[in-house]
This record gives structure tokens, C-alpha cells and sequence, in this order.
């Protein structure tokens, strides 16, 4: 995902640039649960500053059903727009100060620009916090751990509210005397 960007820090600004990659996805961190490569494309565009990048990736994650636990395929699509700054003068190779609240991301010291963090930023974004295998998935029940998509338990014929437990106690303990 690093590409050399030397030739466009040269252009006016206002110069454009397309790039493409695609990336195993076990390049990046495991608990995102990457299953196809990250197939992204980007066009740099030479800002003032370094560079504008408009990226745009797709890939699917698996991830457990954040109800029921069984496996999720999600797909994933997102864009970023993200600025790049040089950290090294391109003629004279002396270190270019960097603004501290300066947003974006710098370039590598030979000129690359690294999609790595803007692409782990970006899907990190687009996985719902709480994946479901359905909108309605009913999940396991709480007391047994029996999935409840499958078919209801013994426990789903008792209150599942606790306010009414005591009541079901008392109705319990009315039956067996
Ligand atoms: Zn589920
Ligand atoms: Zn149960």
C-alpha cells in the first residue's frame, strides 16, 4: 500500500494521480476478521502542502453475530479523504518541520505515500459496532445459552423480566406445596 510519490511532489499544484492496490488481509490487525483482500484505488491530487488523497476500498469482514455468536459476513466499502505531507525536502533532503495540530499523514522519509492507517482507519469505521447475522436475530437465551433462532427454550415459558421473578417464585413455590 506504499507508493512512491516523488514525480507528483514535483508537479504543480493541482496535478493528478490515480493508484490502485490490493492487499492480503491478513496485513492487517486480526480482530477487524479480514477475509478478502482490501481492493482500493485512490487519486492524489498536489496540494500547497504535499498531497490530497480520495480513497475508496472495499473487502468483506466474518465477525460473531454480536447476539447469537454465529458468524457474520459483512461487506465493507469506504472512502477517506486524507492529507499527505512531505517530512523531507524532495531538492535539498532537509527535514521539513511538521505543524504540530497539522492533520493528515506524513510521508515517508523516501517519498511513499502508506495507505496502511488511513485503510485500517477507514474499515475500522464501517464494521458496526455490534454485527448481526439478522435485524431480528432473537440471540442465545440468557439463562441457558440456547439459541433462541433455533427454537425457544424451557426457560422462555418463565418471566425473563427480573422484577417479575419474584412473582414466578412465588408462583413456583405456591405449585410445589
Ligand atoms: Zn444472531
Ligand atoms: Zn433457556
Amino acid at each position: 500500500m506504499r507508493f512512491n510519490v516523488a514525480n507528483l511532489l514535483q508537479e504543480d499544484v493541482g496535478e493528478t494521480s490515480t493508484v490502485s492496490f490490493e492487499v492480503a488481509p491478513d496485513a492487517f490487525d486480526e480482530a477487524l476478521g479480514l477475509i478478502d483482500p482490501v481492493v482500493g484505488q485512490a487519486r492524489l491530487l498536489r496540494t500547497n502542502r504535499g498531497l490530497l488523497a480520495d480513497m475508496r476500498l472495499t473487502t468483506r469482514a466474518r465477525l460473531p453475530c454480536s447476539r447469537c455468536l454465529a458468524d457474520v459476513i459483512i461487506p465493507i466499502s469506504g472512502r477517506t479523504i486524507d492529507e499527505f505531507f512531505p517530512v523531507v525536502d524532495l531538492r535539498t533532503g532537509a527535514r521539513v518541520a511538521v505543524e504540530e495540530e497539522a492533520e493528515g499523514f506524513p510521508l515517508t522519509e523516501s517519498h511513499e505515500l502508506d495507505f496502511a492507517e488511513p485503510a485500517r482507519q477507514v474499515i475500522y469505521l464501517e464494521i458496526p459496532m455490534q454485527p448481526l447475522c439478522a435485524p431480528e436475530c432473537a440471540g442465545l437465551c440468557p439463562r441457558c445459552g440456547h439459541n433462541l433462532n433455533t427454537s425457544r427454550c424451557a426457560c422462555s415459558f418463565e418471566p425473563a423480566d427480573a422484577r417479575l421473578s419474584p412473582l414466578a417464585q412465588w408462583l413456583r413455590a405456591d405449585a410445589d406445596s
